[in-house]
C-alpha cells in the first residue's frame, strides 16, 4: 500500500491549521471590503513607469537579490541608511522572519488580543509560546500588562487590527524604553492617521518597525513590505530570506509608487475622509463604532450579532469580515472603499437597522 505522505510531515506542522486569509470572491459583482485593500488602483503615472520596466524585457535576468534600490529609497524617506532597511515579500514575510530569528521552542512572544491573526500561526510554526494580553474594556492596548510579561519578543500593531485603534508615539517609546528587548511595531495601517515610530526604529537598537505597500500604496497584488531596524539585525535577517525574495516587477512597482507619492497621499487623505463620514453615519444609526485610525472600521450593530450584518451585506453582494471569537463576535470589520461604495453600504445598513426595529 502506498504510504500516507502526511506521515512524513513534522508533527507540529501536521498539527497546524495555517493562516486563513479573507475570502477571495472573484465575482465582479461583489464589492470586496474584507481585506483592507486600497479602493484606488495604482496611479496611472506609476503604472506607466512599471510598464516601462516590463518593456525593458529584462525578466530573463534575476532581480536585485536584496532590493537594493528600494532599500536606498526607503532609507532616504525615513532618514536612515539603506543598511537599516530590509525589504520583504509582503510584510507577512518580515513577520515570519522575525519570529524565526528570535523565537524557538523554549521562547515566548507577547501580542495584544485581538490583533492580527497571523501572529498565532507564526507562533505555531516556530513552536513558540504566545502570550495574549487582552485589550482593555475600552479596547485600548494594555501596555502595562504587556510590560509584566517575560516574553522575549513583543509585537504591537499600531493602529491595531481589527479595532483600528491607535497607541500614541510617546506611549510606544515609553514602552520600548521599559521593555528593553526586541519589540516590533507593525505599522501596516499607520499611513491612515497614526503617528509613526518608523524614524525611531534602529536608533533604539531593539525597536523594529515594519510596514507594507499593500494598503496605502495600492500594491497588495505585488507583495512588498519593509522593515527598519538596527543594521546588525538587518544583516542577520538577510541570512534567512529567500535568495531573491522580491520579483523584479515588485521592486519596480514599489519604486514607481514612491516616485508618485503625492498622488498616493491624496488617495490616503480621501480614504480617511470617507472613513470619518462612514463612521459618523454608523454612529447615527446606533452602531457601536470604535474610533478607527485605519482604512477599516470595526463596528457592532445596535442589536443582534455581527454575523447577521455580514450575511445581510453579502446578500447585497458586499463582502465584509466577521470574527467568531466571543468578545468580538458582535462586530463586523468593514474596509473603506470609495465614497460612492461607502454611501451604498451606509444606505443598506440604515435600511437593515430600520427593518430590524
Ligand atoms: N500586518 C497587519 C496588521 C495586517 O493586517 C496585514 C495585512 N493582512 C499585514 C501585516 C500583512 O501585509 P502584507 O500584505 O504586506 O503581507
Amino acid at each position: 500500500m502506498a504510504p500516507d505522505i502526511r506521515d512524513f510531515v513534522v508533527p507540529h506542522v501536521r498539527a497546524m491549521t495555517g493562516y486563513v486569509p479573507g475570502l477571495q470572491l472573484n465575482d465582479r459583482q461583489i464589492l470586496k471590503l474584507n481585506t483592507n485593500e486600497n479602493p484606488f488602483p495604482l496611479p496611472p503615472a506609476a503604472l506607466a513607469d512599471l510598464e516601462a520596466e516590463l518593456h525593458r524585457n529584462r525578466l530573463h535576468l534575476y532581480p536585485s537579490p536584496d532590493s537594493s534600490a528600494l532599500r536606498e529609497r526607503i532609507g532616504d524617506l525615513y532618514g536612515c541608511g539603506a543598511e537599516s532597511v530590509f525589504i520583504g515579500n509582503g510584510s507577512d514575510e518580515i513577520l515570519r522572519l522575525l519570529f524565526q530569528i528570535f523565537l524557538g521552542p523554549d521562547d515566548e512572544a507577547v501580542v495584544l488580543d485581538p490583533s492580527y491573526s497571523l501572529y498565532p500561526v507564526l507562533a505555531e510554526m516556530f513552536q513558540t509560546s504566545l502570550q495574549r494580553i487582552p485589550l482593555k474594556e475600552d479596547w485600548t492596548a494594555d501596555l502595562d500588562s504587556m510590560l509584566l510579561s517575560s516574553a522575549k519578543l513583543a509585537v504591537i500593531t499600531n493602529p491595531n487590527a481589527p479595532t483600528g485603534m491607535e497607541v500614541s508615539r510617546s506611549d510606544l517609546l515609553d514602552f520600548a524604553d521599559r521593555w528593553n528587548r526586541p519589540v516590533l511595531v507593525d505599522e501596516a495601517y499607520t499611513a491612515f492617521g497614526t503617528e509613526s515610530v518608523m524614524r525611531d526604529a534602529g536608533r533604539i537598537a531593539h525597536l523594529m518597525v515594519c510596514s507594507t505597500f499593500s494598503k496605502a500604496y495600492s500594491l497588495a497584488g505585488m507583495r512588498i513590505g519593509w522593515l527598519i531596524a538596527h543594521p546588525d539585525l538587518i544583516r542577520e535577517i538577510d541570512k534567512l530570506r529567500d535568495s531573491y525574495n522580491l520579483s523584479a516587477l515588485a521592486q519596480a512597482a514599489a519604486l514607481a509608487a514612491l516616485k508618485h507619492l503625492p498622488v498616493i497621499e491624496e488617495h490616503t487623505a480621501e480614504i480617511c475622509r470617507v472613513r470619518d463620514v462612514f463612521m459618523q453615519s454608523l454612529t447615527n444609526m446606533g452602531f457601536d463604532v470604535l474610533p478607527s485610525k485605519a482604512n477599516f472600521v470595526f463596528a457592532a450593530p445596535p442589536s443582534g450579532e455581527g454575523r447577521a450584518v455580514y450575511d445581510y451585506l453579502l446578500d447585497h453582494n458586499i463582502l465584509v469580515r466577521h470574527f467568531s471569537a466571543e468578545r468580538i463576535k458582535r462586530f463586523v470589520r468593514i474596509s473603506i472603499g470609495t465614497g460612492e461604495s461607502m454611501r451604498r453600504v451606509a444606505d443598506l445598513l440604515a435600511e437593515g437597522v430600520r427593518l430590524s426595529r
